[in-house]
């Protein structure tokens, strides 16, 4: 069985945090192959080596004096060294990089955050360093060359049996160094994880997986332990913050299921994102549920609109004109609505009416902004009746207007708009029933 694991910033923030990882990459034999970010921040108020290091670039840019900045970087690599007995020249091999630091590129200086805390981990944990550079490679264009990639990846099984590997940046065939966007790791980890065939893509981060709903609206969310791609990417286009999509293509491709732990806790479960999750009556209604505030709908009515074609054509081309992207399209008979984020049409929405009104000859035009739209996601939602009766009745118990439905083609979500002001009550009102409902399910057995 072969599991990359990588761990991001706050995983490798100091001593204390190499000493989990350490023991996380010791107890499973399986986990022969790491990435780490670069160090992140140790506290609240500390910065990230990242964030450090893109302010060196700026004082060059700006011909101001770095030395003090650098050499607070330098500390806490030599800190981190010192606390954990490792040998590797680290105040050496830090002073060489800096010396020459106004030659270098700055994507190449911004690098040094993972390419340092790799080698530092690379000794503590007594395995290979491979440096990212001589292992994923770029095209110029700044995406990745998977082929070339691919063979470098396994050259390097080939000689060193396992390693440890700085997320984050690559190098294009010449050698220049590349960055990914922010928060790249993932990437790198997924990346090394389809070219290695592994069985599992590991990433372990500082908290114990998904959470069903956003924790500064619902008391305490459980965790989502099971999820399916397609959930996921339902809950994280409605406002969850999960992975990126970046990080999740290519394991996804290829059928590698992403587990997500927390360093701080190895004994969580965390959550595991799969294609398909297993079918059967032993699962969770409803996976999470997620949303968005200020949206706008644009409903249209006009008479015998149902026997007339390309209607909706028409008005979803005035909204192409605006460059305005549209989220849902309710329709009715001789009726539809369409919806957009209200942000995107907040100069041109009285434009776009007006160029409705030319255009379609509509009997009436109705606009109800300030619309917050509540995605509840379940795989399983589709194979058990009543369910969005179940989230209308509550939202109505609640006394709380509905004013648009929908529901996704593959039944996975079914998305209910609700004015702004009643939108953390609903959310509220949709996990309790579900949550609680569930509980006594549980108390039966019937749920794990
Ligand atoms: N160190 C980089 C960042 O802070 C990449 C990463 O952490 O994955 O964005």
């Amino acid at each position: 069985m072969i599991k990359v694991a990588k761990f991001g910033g706050s995983s490798v923030a100091d001593a204390g945090q190499f000493k989990k990882v350490k023991d996380i990459v010791r107890s499973d034999p399986d986990r022969r192959f790491v990435v780490v970010s670069a160090a992140g921040k140790r506290f609240s108020d500390d910065n990230k080596i990242t964030d450090l290091l893109l302010l060196v670039n700026a004082h060059i840019n700006y011909h101001v004096d770095c030395t003090s900045l650098l050499a607070d970087i330098e500390e806490r690599f030599v800190e981190l060294a010192r606390e954990l007995g490792i040998k590797y020249p680290i105040a050496q091999k830090f002073e060489e990089f800096s010396s020459v630091i106004k030659s270098l590129s700055p994507e190449y200086i911004v690098s040094r955050g993972e390419w340092f805390t790799a080698r530092l981990m690379a000794e503590y944990l007594g395995l290979p360093f491979l440096d990212a550079a001589d292992a994923i490679v770029f095209h110029h264009d700044g995406t990745i060359d998977t082929e070339r990639t691919a063979t470098q990846v396994k050259d390097a099984v080939q000689r060193l049996g396992s390693f440890v590997l700085p997320g984050f940046y690559g190098a294009t065939v010449d050698g220049t160094i590349k960055l990914f966007q922010r928060g790249g790791g993932d990437i790198t980890g997924a990346i090394l994880a389809r070219c290695l065939d592994a069985d599992v893509y590991e990433n372990w981060t500082d908290v114990s997986g998904f959470l069903s709903a956003d924790p500064r609206i619902v008391d305490n969310p459980r965790t989502i332990h099971r999820i399916t791609f397609d959930e996921m990417r339902e809950l994280s286009y409605m406002g969850a913050s999960v992975l990126q999509e970046e990080a999740i293509f290519p394991v996804r491709e290829v059928g590698i299921p992403i587990q997500i732990k927390n360093t701080n806790r190895p004994d969580k479960r965390g959550t595991i994102i799969r294609e398909t999750a297993e079918e059967g009556a032993q699962e969770h209604l409803i996976t999470g549920i997620a949303g968005k505030k200020d949206f706008l709908a644009v409903h249209v009515q006009k008479a015998h609109m149902s026997n007339a074609v390309g209607v909706i054509r028409r008005a979803l081309g005035i909204f192409e004109r605006y460059g305005v992207s549209v989220e849902h399209i309710p329709t009715g008979v001789d009726s539809f609505g369409v919806v957009v984020n209200g942000a995107d049409v907040k100069d041109t929405i009285y434009s776009i009416i007006n160029d409705m009104q030319q255009e379609l000859k509509p009997d009436s035009i109705n606009l109800v902004d300030k619309l917050a739209l509540i995605s509840v996601v379940g795989r399983n939602m589709s194979r058990r009746p009543g369910t969005s009766g179940r989230v209308f009745g509550v939202l109505g118990e609640a006394g709380i207007n509905i004013r648009m439905i929908t529901q996704s083609s593959q039944e996975i979500s079914i998305i209910v708009g609700v004015n702004n002001e009643d939108f953390e009550r609903a959310i509220n009102v949709i996990y309790e029933k579900f949550v609680s409902d569930e509980m006594v399910d549980m108390v039966r057995g019937e749920v794990q």
